[in-house]
């Protein structure tokens, strides 16, 4: 349902929590939080209220400045915790935050299901954590391509709604953003670099927008965002000023 990702200079949790605090009037049942530290990702998912994540989030003490989050309104598994997003990959080395419905996904869970991957979840959308992952690592073996070009290989698997955002702990520092008929918005701040569901998670970072079209990703790092179509060419959209108060 909301979507939030940072990667900058600041600590990711409180950007992170902020964002998805202020998605709350979408409604949700359960929200999560995933965060680069050192050379892993970190998962805290909990069912219930965004203040009750941030509650949890005290005890971890996480200093991050790379993360996704995300607040869920079930459609393909019950509200739990085990069903919150972030989703991982079984090493756990990619994660993934969904708004949408990914309508091929028992195939495809089938299909990796039969290929040795092990699901944690009753979600549609933990199919496409496993599809980047094994894209990534093919690549990577093959010593070419990187996280851009595995989610782009993954997501046209898909058929449904989708807005993606995606980490592996691989490449640190970066999140890939994607879409079909679910809307992903991207902004460059003073601290680094946006991305959400909703302009309204990003609004005290920067006006100026990007909101990303079907068929569009978006690459973040701490000091930039590229764009691409899906075959990785370089693209410039246009830049929306957003003039209005909250
Ligand atoms: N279909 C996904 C799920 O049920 C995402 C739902 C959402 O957009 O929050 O987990």
């Amino acid at each position: 349902c909301g979507i939030v990702g940072y990667t900058g200079s600041a600590a990711a949790e409180p950007i992170l929590v902020e964002g998805l605090t202020r998605m709350e009037y979408r409604g949700y049942d359960s929200a999560g939080v995933a965060i680069q530290e050192g050379d892993a990702i970190q998962v805290v998912c909990r069912k219930g209220k965004v203040s009750e994540l941030a509650h949890t989030l005290e005890h971890f003490d996480f200093a991050g400045t790379c993360g996704i989050g995300h607040t869920r309104w079930a459609t393909h598994g019950k509200p739990s915790e085990a069903n919150a997003h972030p989703h991982t990959s079984c090493a756990g080395d990619i994660a993934v935050v969904h708004n949408g419905i990914i309508e091929n996904f028992a195939e495809l869970r089938e299909e990796l299901v039969a290929r040795g991957h092990v699901f944690s979840s009753d979600t549609d959308t933990e199919v496409v954590a496993h599809l980047v992952e094994e894209s990534y690592r093919r690549m990577r073996e093959a010593g070419e391509g990187d996280l851009r070009a595995a989610v782009a290989e993954a997501v046209s698997r898909l058929v449904g709604a989708y807005g993606l955002a995606v980490m592996a702990d691989g490449e640190p520092g970066t999140i890939v953003a994607c879409r079909k008929d679910s809307p992903i918005v991207v902004g460059r701040g003073e601290h680094g670099s946006y991305v959400a569901s909703d302009i309204i998670a990003m609004i005290d970072a920067t006006r100026d927008v990007v909101v990303l079209a079907d068929s569009q990703m978006a690459l973040l790092t701490a000091d930039a965002v590229e764009y691409f179509d899906m075959d990785g060419n370089p693209l410039e959209p246009e830049v929306t000023h957003v003039d209005w108060d909250i």
